[in-house]
């Protein structure tokens, strides 16, 4: 029998370091198979799909995987690039990864918890005084409004 597919994020809780999935497949009955494919195979979102790419509402982003807060509203801008963009994160909470992937030297961010991918983070951009774009997909994050 399959074990039903749930979320591991409740509502303002949030997983404790000893709850974490070990492995991937643990990862995949928890996690939606979109939300899978970005969080744990550093998938991508197509630029303006996502749920938050224009939201306003204040609050704190959680990581999707584990829940962990990760960006807050304050630092969300509009980038208009398609995907939701943060000049800052919370301290501690993202960890950069050089990447080298697709024939291009950038820097992923990952949940600092569970190892969860979230985007990627560009500086020298210029959009805001702290000149740092930390481009996140949507699903990898799930919006706790104020
Ligand atoms: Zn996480």
């Amino acid at each position: 029998m399959p074990r039903p597919r749930r979320s591991t994020y409740r509502w303002g809780v949030s997983l404790d370091d000893n709850e974490l999935p070990r492995t991937e497949d643990e990862w995949r009955v928890r996690l939606t198979p979109e939300e899978f494919h970005v969080l744990r195979e550093a998938g991508t979102e197509r630029p303006w799909t996502g749920e938050y790419v224009d939201t306003k509402t204040q609050g704190v982003y959680h990581c999707r995987a584990c829940g962990l807060e990760l960006f807050s509203s304050d630092t969300k801008f509009d980038s208009h690039c398609g995907w939701p963009s943060f000049d800052d994160a919370i301290p501690g909470r993202v960890k950069e990864i050089e990447d080298r992937s697709l024939g291009m030297a950038r820097t992923e961010i990952r949940c600092a918890r569970c190892d969860s991918h979230l985007g990627h983070v560009f500086h020298g951009e210029g959009f805001t005084p702290k000149d740092t774009r930390h481009c996140v997909n949507s699903i990898s994050v799930r919006l706790e409004p104020r």
